[in-house]
C-alpha cells in the first residue's frame, strides 16, 4: 500500500491509488517485478535507476505515477516514432498525452504547448534537443511538474552504444528543478555505463532498481549453415507463417537477395538498410508496423526504436559481432511477453568473414584487440555445450541456474568427444603442407584425395596424407570450424584463406592439452520436417485459433480507418485472452488484460458482436 505522507520532494500531492490506475487505465490487474516498488518509491518524491529486461513493462512505471500525482509528467525519448507510438497508444486508454518533436507540423505544437501551459496534459514527451531549445525550459518553469521521465537512459553514456550528445543536457533538469523526481530507464547497461549514467545525470541519491535480464518467453537456437536461405524459409514456414520477424544479414546486397527470394517463396518480405531511398526506408518501416505478418529482412541499420510487441521471430542469417550486439537484435523478439523465436545459423565462412573485417578495419591496436575478445565470445557462445541462456546471462553478469529448458542445447543436448587427436592430425596437415593451403586443400590430403594439385605439390607423399579417412569432409570442416574458434588454427583473411597455426598449438600436438568438441549433427534433407518437430506444441486450437485470427481482421480495419498500427489499439495478449476466454458480456470483457474503462465503452461493444458473428 502506497503512503500518503509527502515526501520530502514531491510536487503534489498523489490524488489517485496507483493500483487503480493500473487496473482502470491500463486494464492489468496487478504490477508486475520491480514495478509497484518503483512507483511507490517514485510517488514518494524519490529519484530511480530502472534496468529492466525488454517487455520488462518499464512505461508504466512512469505512466502510472503520471497519472497519480498532479501535474504534467515530461517524459524524454530519443526517437520520434516510439514517441508516436506511446501517445497514441495512451490516447487510446484515454489519456492526456502528446509530444513535442521536428517532425510536427508547427500548429499542432502550437496547440499542445497552449494545453501544457494550461494544465491539460498528463504526459508529454518530448525529444532531448527540444529541452536545449531556446524558451523551453522557461515554459516548463511555468507548468506545475510532477515528474520527469529519461527512457533510454544509456543513450546518456559514452561507454553504451547509442551515445547521444543531446542526452549530455539532461543534467540541467536537476538543475533547474531540483525539486521534482526524476526517473531513468533502461534496458541495457552493464557497470560501467550504469554508473555513467548515475553520475552523468546526477542521480547519485537516488535508487537503482535492478530486474534479472532474462527474457524467458524467447527460444535460442543456433544451427549449422548448409543452406541457409532453404533453413531460413524451412522455419518461417514450419513456425511463424503469417507472423511478423526480422531476419538480420550483414550486407545490403544480401538483405535485397533474400527479401526478394523469401517473396518469391510466398513469404511477405520487405527490404531494409541504410542503402535505400529514406522514402523506401520510412515506408518499409511504417509497413512493418502497421500491417500484421510481415517480414522485415534488414542490416543492423533496423530495430533501433521498434517497440512493435508482436515480432515472433529474430533471425539471423549472419553472425553479430558481438553478444551484445546480438542480445540486443534478438531481443526484439517477444516485447509483449509471448512465445518467441531467436534462430541463428552460422558456419566457418561467418568466423573467417568477420575476423577479416576485425584485422582489415582501420581502429587501433586496442579497438581490434576488443573487437576480438568480444568476437570470441559470441563464438563460445554458439559453440557451447552448455544452456545458451546461461552462457548469455553470465555474459552479461548474472549467475543464471540452467537449464532452462527452452534452448537448443537443453531441448536437444549436444554430444561432445575427445577430439584431440582429430585436433592433432588437422593442426599437423596445415603444419606439412606449410600453412599456405586454405581448408580445401587441407582436407583433401587429410582424407587421402589425390588430387592433381596434392600430386603437382608433392602432398601424396606426406605422412599426413590419408591419416584422416576416417571423417567426412564435412565432419573436417567441423573440426575446422571449431579449432577455429578455439584461436588454434588462424584463417589468413588478406590472401586466399590460407589456414595458419594459432596459440597454443604446441601443447595440443603434444598431448599435453585435450580437445573437447562437439558433435555436429548431421544436415538432413528434410529440414522442414525436422524444424517441425522441433517447434513448441501449438498453444491455440483450431477454433481458438481461427477466432484469433477474425478478432485480429477486426483490429486490423480499426487501425486502418485511425491510421495507428493495431498494436496501440489492443496487444495480442488481449485478443488471444478474448479468443480463448469468449467472454460474453461487458463485465466479462473488462477483465481481459489490457482492456481499460476507456477502450471497454469505446470497442467492447463493437467487440462483443464481432465475437457473437464469429459463433461465440
Ligand atoms: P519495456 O518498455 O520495458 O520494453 P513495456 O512497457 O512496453 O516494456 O511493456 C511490455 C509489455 O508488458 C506490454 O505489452 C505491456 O502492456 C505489458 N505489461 C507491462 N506491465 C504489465 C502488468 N503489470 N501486467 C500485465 N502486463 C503488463
Ligand atoms: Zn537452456
Amino acid at each position: 500500500m502506497l503512503t500518503l505522507a509527502l515526501g520530502k520532494r514531491r510536487s503534489g500531492p498523489a490524488s489517485r491509488d496507483p493500483g487503480t490506475v493500473l487496473r482502470d487505465v491500463f486494464g492489468f490487474e496487478r504490477f508486475r517485478g520491480h514495478q509497484e516498488e518503483i512507483v511507490g518509491h517514485v510517488l514518494a518524491g524519490g529519484d530511480a535507476l530502472v534496468l529492466m529486461p525488454t517487455g520488462g513493462g518499464k512505461s508504466l512505471c512512469y505512466q502510472v505515477p503520471a497519472l497519480c500525482l498532479e501535474g504534467l509528467t515530461v517524459v524524454v525519448s530519443p526517437l520520434i516514432a516510439l514517441m508516436q507510438d506511446q501517445v497514441q497508444a495512451l490516447t487510446q486508454a484515454g489519456v492526456r498525452a502528446a509530444a513535442l518533436n521536428s517532425s510536427l507540423p508547427p500548429d499542432e505544437q502550437r496547440a499542445t504547448e497552449r494545453a501544457m501551459a494550461e494544465g491539460m496534459l498528463d504526459l508529454l514527451y518530448v525529444a532531448p534537443e527540444r529541452l536545449a531549445a531556446p524558451g523551453f525550459l522557461d515554459r516548463l518553469e511555468r507548468c506545475r511538474l510532477a515528474l520527469f521521465a529519461i527512457d533510454e537512459a544509456h543513450c546518456v553514456s559514452q561507454w553504451g552504444h547509442d551515445f547521444r550528445p543531446d542526452y549530455l543536457q539532461l543534467a540541467i533538469l536537476h538543475e533547474r528543478f531540483p525539486q521534482v523526481p526524476r526517473l531513468a530507464l533502461t534496458a541495457t547497461a552493464d557497470g560501467p555505463t550504469r554508473n555513467d549514467i548515475i553520475q552523468r545525470l546526477a542521480l547519485e541519491e537516488g535508487r537503482v532498481f535492478v530486474s534479472g535480464f532474462d527474457r524467458p518467453n524467447i527460444r535460442y537456437r543456433i544451427g549449422l549453415k548448409n543452406n541457409p536461405r532453404r533453413q531460413l524459409l524451412a522455419f518461417i514456414q514450419a513456425e511463424h507463417k503469417g507472423e511478423a520477424g526480422i531476419v538480420y544479414c550483414l550486407s545490403r546486397a544480401k538483405v535485397e537477395e533474400i527479401a526478394a527470394w523469401l517473396k518469391e517463396q510466398g513469404v511477405e518480405a520487405l527490404p531494409y538498410h541504410a542503402g535505400l531511398p529514406p522514402e523506401q526506408r520510412a515506408r518499409n518501416q511504417e509497413r512493418f508496423l502497421r500491417e500484421d505478418g510481415l517480414v522485415m529482412v534488414a542490416t543492423i541499420a533496423f530495430g533501433m526504436g521498434i517497440d512493435k510487441p508482436d515480432v515472433r521471430f529474430v533471425a539471423h542469417l549472419d553472425l553479430p559481432k558481438s553478444l551484445e550486439a546480438y542480445y540486443q537484435e534478438t531481443g526484439r523478439a517477444g516485447r509483449d511477453g509471448l512465445p518467441s523465436n531467436a534462430w541463428m545459423v552460422y558456419g566457418l565462412e561467418d568466423v573467417t568473414k568477420l575476423k577479416g573485417l576485425i584485422a582489415r578495419s582501420e581502429a587501433d591496436d586496442r579497438q581490434r584487440q576488443l573487437d576480438h575478445r568480444k568476437l570470441d565470445s559470441m563464438l563460445g557462445y554458439c559453440e557451447t555445450t552448455r544452456c545458451r541462456r546461461e552462457v548469455l546471462l553470465g555474459y552479461f553478469g548474472e549467475t543464471y541456474e540452467g537449464p532452462c529448458g527452452s534452448c537448443d542445447t537443453c531441448l536437444e543436448p549436444v554430444a561432445t568427444f575427445d577430439g584431440t587427436e582429430h585436433a592433432q592430425k588437422l593442426l599437423s596437415a596445415i603444419y606439412r603442407t606449410g600453412q599456405r593451403f586454405g581448408a580445401g586443400h587441407v582436407i583433401d590430403v587429410l582424407r587421402g584425395q589425390a588430387s592433381d594439385r596434392a600430386v603437382e605439390l608433392g602432398h601424396d607423399r606426406l605422412s599426413v596424407f590419408g591419416v584422416g579417412r576416417e571423417l567426412s569432409g564435412a565432419g573436417w570442416r567441423s573440426v575446422l570450424r571449431q579449432l577455429v574458434t578455439l584461436g588454434l588454427v588462424t584463417v589468413d583473411t588478406e590472401g586466399f584463406g590460407a589456414l595458419h597455426l594459432g596459440e597454443g598449438v604446441r601443447a595440443v600436438l603434444r598431448g599435453e592439452r585435450r580437445v573437447a568438441l562437439r558433435h555436429d549433427p548431421e544436415p538432413r534433407p528434410k529440414a522442414a520436417r525436422r524444424a517441425a518437430r522441433q517447434a513448441p506444441p501449438p498453444v491455440l486450437d483450431g477454433a481458438t485459433q481461427g477466432l484469433f485470427d477474425v478478432l485480429k481482421a477486426w483490429r486490423r480495419d480499426l487501425a486502418r480507418e485511425q491510421g495507428v498500427p493495431p498494436y496501440v489499439i489492443f496487444h495480442d495478449t488481449t485478443l488471444l485472452a478474448a479468443a480463448s476466454e469468449r467472454p460474453g458480456d461487458m463485465d466479462a470483457l473488462a477483465h481481459l488484460p489490457g482492456m481499460g474503462r476507456v477502450k471497454l465503452e469505446r470497442y467492447g461493444p463493437a467487440l462483443l458482436r464481432t465475437l457473437r458473428e464469429a459463433g461465440c
